[in-house]
């Protein structure tokens, strides 16, 4: 058998366990060996026992399970652990690593399997005590023993960690792509979608045909959706967990109400149609919160949500330090942006805000990022661009925004200007300071009569989270 290469992590977990086996002596490693053969059945029976009792780990073994799989792989293990020599611990670390990613993957609390050790520890803690022929060898193998269980906790635990931080990546990253589809004409589709699927069933009550199955929200087209692509781009919260109770409410009901009288079928409508506009309002509030900033303006100007701004400061962050990159962000804020609303009318600005945010996609890489920040200001992350290249694109920015006046509806030109403040990534893993620093630079900018671009450097003052992200 081949000894497996090991990591810079599982590494030191393998020195010491063949430490602890050393310290051991023969005589110890020899009776946890015995300990592991002649004990295990009722070992892992014990374990399953009180893990049962736990709710959220009946949900992960089932009975059948109990006594098909895990049982025996229980056993596997605790040989693993108990009889392995110097050549095997290399193996043995592996493999609680391996068992670490399954964990994760099913999302097995990890609370629960430090538990199941600390049963397995007790128990044969017990049995050591009975079998040792004196309280020297007890003492050394309970000792090598507690150890060795800890470590292969450890490495359960460090596989585990990377495994969770690797898929609440994806998942962001995920979320962060399907938000970018277009979020009004899901809102549309889906709401049609949920109108057809009720005057469907208000066809089938009314006796017309009488097939529960069909009419089933949950795998309605609404619903596969709804859990399939709506509460990944939501992100859990308790308005999807509502709508997921609805749904399964609605067909309770409608299992119930499986009959050959009309009135009967018919009685169950009310109930189920007041579910249904509780979805529907809650489904607009998701969307919007989604979809739409404040007063439900990102559809004007197309560009990102800044509730995205973290996840995406966040991941730029994490490149730049691991690839050792740069990275920046411009805010940007129009200029007496209030006078244009005042003297054009609410449509004139919404259409230059508009005409902004083209000539920001216009002047930017498809890489970078663009932002809807708030009314009238934007931020811009400028991908693996450095404070002195992200000075050159925002003078151009400010340059072209200067000198492409917005036509408005009555074919007027409109002068626009704005005032940019840049900042380059320093290192610092905070995005809220890297946020403070180009809102102190845009600042600086205004007070220095706009219509400029001005560099966050050290002589400004580091207004911590006046803008924070948070607020
Ligand atoms: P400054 O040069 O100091 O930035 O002056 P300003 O008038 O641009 O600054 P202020 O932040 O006080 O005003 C921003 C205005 O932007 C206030 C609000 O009426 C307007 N605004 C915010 N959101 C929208 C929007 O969606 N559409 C329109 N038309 N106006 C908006
Ligand atoms: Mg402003
Ligand atoms: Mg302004």
């Amino acid at each position: 058998m081949d000894t497996p290469q090991l990591d810079e992590a599982s590494q030191p977990l393998a020195d010491a366990w063949q430490h602890c086996l050393l310290q051991a002596g023969p005589a110890a490693t020899a009776l946890l060996r015995q300990v592991a053969q002649d004990a295990p059945p009722a070992l892992a029976q014990r374990f399953y026992d009180v893990l049962l009792q736990d709710a959220r780990a009946r949900r992960f073994l089932s009975h059948e399970q109990v006594k098909d799989r895990l049982q025996p792989a229980m056993q596997r293990w605790l040989n693993q652990l108990l009889c392995t020599d110097a050549e095997g611990v290399a193996m043995a670390v592996a493999a609680q690593r391996v068992i670490g990613d399954v964990h994760a993957r099913v999302g097995i609390p990890v609370d629960l399997v430090t538990r199941g050790a600390r049963v397995l520890k007790h128990e044969l803690f017990v049995r050591v005590r009975g079998l040792a022929s004196d309280a020297d060898t007890a003492f050394a193998a309970i000792d090598c023993l507690s150890a060795t269980m800890d470590i292969a906790m450890e490495g359960m635990t460090l596989a585990y960690t990377h495994a969770r931080e690797r898929s609440s990546r994806a998942d962001a990253a995920y979320r962060l792509f399907s938000l970018v589809q277009n979020v009004s004409t899901e809102r549309e589709r889906q709401r049609a979608l949920l109108l057809d699927w009720e005057n469907t069933l208000l066809y089938t009550l009314a006796g017309h045909t009488c097939d529960g199955e069909g009419a089933s929200l949950a795998t309605s087209e609404f619903g596969l959706w709804f859990t399939h692509k709506g509460v990944p781009s939501f992100g859990e919260s308790s308005e999807t967990q509502q709508v997921s109770r609805l749904v399964a409410r609605i067909d309770a009901c409608l299992v119930r109400a499986k009959s050959d009288d009309t009135a009967q079928r018919l009685a169950v409508l009310p109930p189920i149609r007041e579910d249904l506009a509780t979805i529907r309002s809650l489904m607009t509030l998701l969307f919007e919160r989604i979809g739409e900033l404040d007063a439900g303006s990102d559809a004007l100007t197309n560009l990102l949500n800044r509730r995205f701004l973290p996840t995406v400061l966040r991941r730029e962050i994490e490149l730049a330090t691991r690839n050792q990159t740069p990275f920046s962000l411009l805010l940007l804020d129009l200029d007496h942006f209030k006078a244009i609303n005042d003297g054009h009318g609410h449509d004139a600005g919404d259409r230059a805000l508009q005409h902004v945010a083209a000539l920001l996609g216009q002047l930017t890489r498809g890489s970078d990022y663009l932002f809807r920040y708030g009314g009238e200001e934007f931020v811009v992350v400028l991908v693996a661009a450095s404070e002195s290249q992200a000075m050159v694109i925002a003078e151009s920015l400010r340059r072209q925004i200067a000198q492409s006046p917005v036509s408005l509806a009555n074919g007027q030109q409109l002068d626009l200007s704005a005032s940019i403040g840049v900042a380059a990534h320093d290192g610092h893993p905070d995005y809220e300071r890297l946020m403070a620093r180009a809102d102190a630079a845009m600042y600086a900018a205004k007070r220095g009569g706009r219509n400029r671009v001005v560099l966050a450097d050290a002589t400004l003052p580091d207004a911590p989270g006046r803008r924070a992200l948070q607020r």
